[in-house]
């Protein structure tokens, strides 16, 4: 039987998930499906979960007042896959600030252990594009799309760091501090950036196969 991915389709650029999955799985010839995922009821039949980018305070509150936040959570500590970009890395975070007001106190998956700075490189107009070394998908570099993009300070035991950001690439005030821009934890993978707006199948492919994996156990 084939896999299904579910993408996360409550806010956030979903449709670009969709095409990116579905690309993905046809350049690794697996069989499977990616379905939008808007209820709590839709998530037992998924096998993985990508989170898009969006607004993180905005999924968070619809995922709670729609129940799917606590499902997400159980199905995620059970094992199952999840990839979360940019908004969606923020929602399975543990810890999350801002600048400007300090802890945000939004609703989150808290299951990720990072602490992350939301809109750590500036405003919508401060967006970029940075050459990114990601040590699990080869050599060849990564074209990370980073809009409003939070990055990752700190790192629990446990958390892998897959790629970060180098000074040449950060025109804004976060100058010489750490920037994480993708980690793992286990099932769990989070990205600053979009890799489903770089025409980069690599980051989708190597979590279907993490889907993959899990379904075959
Ligand atoms: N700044 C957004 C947030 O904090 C994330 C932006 C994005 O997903 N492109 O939720």
């Amino acid at each position: 039987m084939g896999i299904t991915i579910g993408i996360m389709a409550l806010q956030g650029d979903v449709e670009e998930n969709l095409n990116a999955t579905r690309e993905a799985l046809r350049s690794l010839n697996i069989d499977g499906n990616a379905i939008q995922v808007k209820y709590p009821e839709h998530i037992a039949g998924v096998d993985g979960l990508i989170i898009p980018g969006g607004e993180s305070t905005v999924i968070g509150t619809l995922a709670m007042l729609n129940g799917s936040l606590k499902v997400v959570r159980e199905r995620i500590s059970s094992g199952m896959p999840v990839m979360g970009t940019c908004a969606g890395m923020i929602l399975l975070a543990k810890r999350v600030y801002d600048r400007v007001v300090g802890e945000t106190r939004q609703q989150l998956l808290d299951i990720l252990d990072v602490t992350v700075e939301r809109n750590a490189f500036g405003r919508q107009i401060d967006s970029f594009e940075a050459d990114l070394k990601i040590k699990v998908i080869g050599e060849q570099p990564f074209k990370g799309v980073f809009i409003r993009a939070p990055v990752i300070r700190e790192t629990g035991n446990g958390v892998d760091v897959l790629a970060r950001l180098d000074d040449s690439n950060d025109s804004s005030k976060s100058k010489n501090k750490s920037k994480i821009v993708a980690v793992q934890q286990g099932n769990i993978i989070g990205t600053s950036f979009h890799p489903e707006l770089s025409g980069d199948t690599r980051l989708h492919e190597y979590f279907i196969r993490l889907v993959k994996e899990y379904k075959s156990r």
